[in-house]
């Protein structure tokens, strides 16, 4: 990975992106997630001391990715690019642990311009925190692991008859 081969710039889904700066080829390695490593202890209370943050400057970004059982790698950084990779529900590429570091493959060709997009995955009881607006066809409308979709949508559609029931 000697030569970029992707840039960061604007994205339409959100702040800035990472897009391909040329072809890149199915199983490529793109880029790494790049960071201190830190134990999950310490990731907790750099979580926590985070979200108190947020609550007074509204800077709500964690940038901690989860590396192992044992430890995370706090990716807060100016030289992580890696951070800027935006989720999307339809994504190009997924986080492979190779040899202890992060490591951004593509899961299809992508075209040069392409903004590199990875499912964040996140649990699925804090939905609500966490809308999706990546407009891609089959869009959930929120950030969960690709498993949860089909739990996700049953809670949705029992929400919706709820608010009917409500109106009625
Ligand atoms: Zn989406």
């Amino acid at each position: 990975m000697d030569e970029k081969k992707y840039v960061v710039k604007k994205s339409d889904i959100h702040g800035n992106g990472v897009f391909a700066a040329k072809k890149i080829k199915k199983g490529e390695q793109i880029l790494k997630y790049l960071g201190e490593k830190i134990t999950k202890e310490e990731s907790n209370r750099r979580g926590l001391e985070q979200e108190e943050r947020a609550k007074t400057s509204g800077e709500g970004s964690v940038y901690i990715f989860e590396l192992d059982d044992e430890f995370d790698i706090d990716g807060n950084f100016e030289y992580n690019d890696a951070r800027f990779i935006n989720h999307a529900c339809q994504t190009n590429c997924e986080a492979e642990n190779i040899d202890g570091e992060i490591v951004f493959t593509a899961t299809k060709d992508i075209a040069e311009g392409e903004e590199i997009l990875y499912n964040y995955g996140y649990a699925l009881e804090h939905f609500m925190r966490h809308p999706c607006k990546c407009g891609k066809p089959g869009c959930v409308g929120y950030i969960v692991a690709v498993e949860d979709r089909v739990k996700l949508k049953k809670i949705l559609a029992r929400m919706k008859k709820k608010k009917f029931a409500s109106h009625k």
